[in-house]
């Protein structure tokens, strides 16, 4: 790869990508997607597009290895949290929180189970993607909760009998109601975002972002 070209990180195939290649296509970048390529070129600028899953975004941008990524609030905060916890550099500059991408993460459990506040999950077992997250959410009220790790299908963990609750996305709420579940505590809220690596950047690279930002500002603020 050029390293004179910029380069972004995103979601190659999932509920971040469109809206993502529509967001840089509207600030006049000509991107050349092949669906199955790594990396696609943009045409009219020298940028570079990484296409790869949103959990390796964050630690692509505070690794250096990329310039740029868009990648939701939930990945990022989670991932800044274990990279820390492993001592790993964890710097990235926030450049613009985005307009999609929306969604809570949100603790629920069984819908005949009767709330009574987080303090009833004390040494529960609770199934879920984000464990830092949900950790430091849970730590700061004082509980203590067994994590289950899934990497998916963390509703059906409960009726599975392999946990009694869930921390897990939520957007509409009807997967958590078709797996007999019911939100209880929204404890994070996301967004997609761009970031960019605290690594100091070829003055050209530079000059590309300077330009990127105010267009990207004023779609955004044109779609409000
Ligand atoms: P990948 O293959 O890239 O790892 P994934 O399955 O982890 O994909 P997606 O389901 O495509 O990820 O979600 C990507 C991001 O989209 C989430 O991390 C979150 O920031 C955002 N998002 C918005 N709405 C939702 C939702 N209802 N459920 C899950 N994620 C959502
Ligand atoms: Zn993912």
């Amino acid at each position: 790869m050029d390293s004179k070209r910029l380069r972004i990180a995103m979601q190659k195939s999932g509920r971040l990508s469109q809206d993502s290649q529509a967001l840089l296509k509207s600030c006049g970048l000509k991107i050349n997607l092949r669906e199955d390529r790594l990396i696609a070129h943009v045409e009219n600028m020298p940028i570079d597009i990484l296409r790869v899953r949103d959990d390796d975004i964050p630690g692509l941008v505070m690794d250096g290895v990329v310039d740029l990524g868009v990648v939701g609030e939930n990945v990022l905060e989670e991932t800044m949290l274990e990279r820390a916890r492993m001592e790993m550099p964890v710097d990235y500059k926030v450049l613009q929180r985005l307009d999609y991408g929306g969604c809570r993460l949100s603790l629920a459990v069984p819908q005949e189970q009767v709330w009574e506040g987080v303090a009833s999950l004390n040494g529960k077992r609770i199934a879920t993607t984000y464990p830092n997250l949900l950790t430091r959410y849970l730590a700061e009220r004082g509980v203590k909760y067994k994590p289950v790790l899934l990497t998916g299908s963390v509703e059906v963990a409960p009726r599975a009998g392999l946990a009694d609750g869930i921390c897990d996305l939520v957007s509409s709420g009807a997967t958590l109601e078709a797996n007999g579940l019911k939100e209880v505590e929204i404890i994070y809220q996301s967004k997609a975002v761009l970031i960019q690596t605290c690594n100091e950047l070829d003055p050209a690279k530079q000059q590309i972002i300077d330009t990127l930002i105010p267009r990207l500002q004023g779609m955004l603020q044109a779609r409000e």
